[in-house]
């Protein structure tokens, strides 16, 4: 029986074997006579050196025969979805190819694809086509356009919105010094309107401010010359830096959590966070009310909250807080003397860092701000205070 088996177990494998010499044999057959009809058909054959040039072009490149059957095409125009198989998916570039093709003249052009990528519309490129050769072939190459787009709607937006906050305060002062001109003979007006004027002033003087460090920021380039930071020393500092806004509205500022953490970066960045997240608690809280400043370690990280008791953020309105210029009531922010930009400098901050800023919060409740940011040495452990009082130590 088990003779039997083996024999029958020899003869498939004597079968499957020779199947596959067949299939072997004929596959390089058939490759064998295409190669020889693209080597006949000088029209399928690409221009000594061009594969390799198109190998290192950073755009996606497409070469087309003189029937318009693709050739070659970087994996960048297969993944933009411009070429599947060998055809070009684009009609605006298989006319643009017929024309160069006809002319011998290179085209260039702005061309909208739709979105390969799930969730984008559209993907638009800038394209140049070309002959390429004597056999009717064309070059295509097109660049994606759409990251450069969206950077310029964005910097075109910002310089308008910009534009807008500046024209406010500096249209009050002008309108306050005619009003000061007319009222010269009333000394108590003219007081009146002078304060009013420092107002817009100081109003104007925190925007630029705020410009001025978000420009230095922005641009998702590290901190220049990052250093040990003190947690416990930036937290005092930004509380100190906000207590007479806090004290006019009777809000308690506390500090707690984990002393002696330090963090990686830049002290004067971190203050400047602390104290936008902590003017923002105070502004949005109601009077005799707490703000709690909290620090704690989270492995390689230290994690930084600010806490307040105050009128919260809709849900819907979290994720763009941390926008330019966007406010949940544009009129509460101008009346509390907020520029737009707090939070936006928040978050540039700890992505300087190599952090992340996350927002909790519930309407009517409060929220809490918590900065995560990468801790010095690489793992957040308390540090002693190493400065001792010598009076203490001398008992
Ligand atoms: P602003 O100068 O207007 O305060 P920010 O960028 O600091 O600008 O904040 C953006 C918006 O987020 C604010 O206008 C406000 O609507 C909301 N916001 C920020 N912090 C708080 C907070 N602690 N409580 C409630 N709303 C807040």
């Amino acid at each position: 029986m088990s003779e039997l088996l083996a024999s029958l177990a020899a003869l498939a494998g004597f079968v499957v074997g020779a199947v596959a010499v067949l299939v072997i044999r004929n596959h390089n057959e058939n490759r064998r006579a295409a190669d020889v009809t693209d080597q006949t058909d000088p029209s399928a054959l690409l221009p000594q050196g061009v594969a390799s040039v198109l190998a290192v072009l950073p755009s996606s490149a497409v070469v087309l025969s003189r029937a318009d059957r693709v050739l070659r095409a970087s994996s960048a125009a297969r993944a933009f979805g411009l070429v599947k198989g060998d055809h070009l998916m684009a009609v605006e570039l298989l006319a643009m190819a017929r024309q160069v093709r006809r002319d011998g003249e290179i085209r260039e052009s702005e061309i909208e694809v739709a979105g390969h990528k799930f969730g984008q519309e559209t993907t638009s490129f800038a394209v140049r086509v070309a002959p390429l050769g004597s056999h009717g072939q064309v070059l295509v190459l097109a660049e994606d356009q759409t990251e450069r787009r969206r950077v310029e709607a964005v910097r075109r937006d910002f310089v308008a919105n910009v534009s807008h906050e500046l024209k406010t305060p500096v249209g009050a002062l002008s309108l306050l010094a005619e009003t000061i001109q007319d009222a010269a003979d009333d000394p108590e007006a003219v007081t009146r309107f002078a304060g009013r004027m420092q107002h817009e002033a100081a109003r104007l003087t925190y925007l630029v401010q705020d410009l001025i460090t978000l420009s230095r920021i922005q641009g998702g380039e590290p901190i220049p010359t990052p250093g040990p930071v003190s947690v416990d020393e930036s937290v005092h500092e930004a509380i100190d830096r906000c207590n007479t806004k806090a004290a006019a509205k009777d809000i308690t500022l506390v500090a707690g959590g984990t002393e002696g953490l330090r963090v990686w970066g830049d002290d004067e960045l971190l203050v400047t966070a602390l104290r936008n997240l902590i003017d923002n608690a105070v502004a949005y809280s109601p009077e005799h009310t707490r703000v709690v400043v909290s620090a704690r370690p989270a492995g390689d990280s230290v994690e930084l909250s600010v806490s307040d008791q105050g009128i919260g953020i809709p849900e819907s309105a979290q994720e763009r807080i941390f926008e330019r210029f966007f406010r949940v009531d544009a009129a509460r922010s101008r009346a509390t003397g907020g520029t737009g930009l707090g939070l936006a400098i928040v978050k540039h901050v700890s992505v300087a860092h190599g952090g992340e800023v996350t927002v909790w919060s519930k309407e009517g409740s409060g929220s809490t701000f918590t900065l995560r940011l990468p801790a010095f040495g690489g793992i957040a452990i308390p540090v002693p205070s190493t400065t001792t009082d010598p009076l203490e130590a001398a008992k």
